[in-house]
């Protein structure tokens, strides 16, 4: 048994979920890839194997308790206890306010907000006996205000409020808790917002990337960058924070 650590990176059968996944690995973490199908979360596992890491794959709806009850002990007995954790799985239902329904808001909360805190509290068991540990949690620049998403936006401001509580409650069991807060990132998530518009997604990435100081759009590595660094020893007197990583100050 190697003394490697154990990280658990939800929503990361593909996306930046999959690019941090893969980076946690490189970094010399045994890396559990969640997602809703335990099938796509292989495809991650299986590529984190192939470049000589340990991973495996479960599948979890990160809302549902007693699913990530049972996830969260399938990792702790297959990989070790997880003392990493990425909550990064997420959906969007954008729509304008007066055309969004409860469903679309609640899908977006319940995903977001109860899927970090029902993953973090089970992981907390583990870091808080390990005297060690790492959270990061995906926010947006969202969160600052974006039109049609009233949803979305809460959700990831709420992910803030969450961050900066949970580095205060972890904290004295040698637990940093951050977030970091993409802008555009080229994934499927951006992709599926091009076909909503009903724009091409190559125009729409043109057209984003005007608008960001540095004059392009992000690459899920981008972040998985920001999540490796507070991930790492390091980074312990670090917590709390959010870091923006969006190509400039602001969305
Ligand atoms: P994506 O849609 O490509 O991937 C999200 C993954 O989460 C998918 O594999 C999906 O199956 C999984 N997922 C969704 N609901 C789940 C659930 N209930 N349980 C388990 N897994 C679930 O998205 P992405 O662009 O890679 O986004 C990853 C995270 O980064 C999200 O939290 C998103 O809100 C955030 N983010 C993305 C961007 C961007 O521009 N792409 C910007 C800011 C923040």
């Amino acid at each position: 048994m190697t003394t490697a650590r154990t990280a658990l990176v939800t929503g990361a059968a593909r996306g930046i979920g999959a690019a941090t996944a893969l980076r946690l690995a490189r970094d010399g973490y045994r890396v559990a890839v969640l997602d809703l199908s335990g099938q796509d979360a292989e495809t991650t596992a299986a590529a984190i194997r192939e470049a000589g890491g340990e991973s495996v794959a479960v599948g979890a709806d990160v809302s549902d308790e007693d699913a990530v009850t049972a996830a969260v002990a399938q990792v702790a007995d297959t990989l070790g206890p997880p003392t990493v954790l990425v909550n990064n799985a997420g959906i969007l239902r954008d729509n304008l306010l007066f055309r969004m329904s409860a469903t679309d808001f609640d899908d977006v909360v319940r995903v977001h907000l109860r899927g970090a805190f029902l993953v973090s509290r089970a992981v907390q068991a583990y870091q808080v006996e390990a005297r060690w540990g790492r959270v990061v949690n995906l926010s947006s620049t969202s969160a600052l205000g974006h039109r049609g998403q009233a949803n979305y936006a809460a959700a990831k401001a709420g992910i803030q409020g969450f961050t900066r509580t949970l580095a205060i409650e972890l904290g004295p069991f040698g637990v940093t808790v951050n977030a970091v807060a993409p802008g555009f990132v080229e994934t499927e998530m951006t992709r599926a917002v091009a076909d909503r518009l009903g724009v091409p997604f190559a125009e729409l990435v043109e057209s984003e990337a005007k608008a960001v100081p540095v004059r392009r759009v992000g690459r899920p590595e981008d972040v998985a960058a920001a999540v490796s660094f507070f991930a790492s020893q390091e980074a312990g007197f670090v917590s709390g924070q959010v870091l923006y990583v969006a190509g400039g100050p602001r969305a």
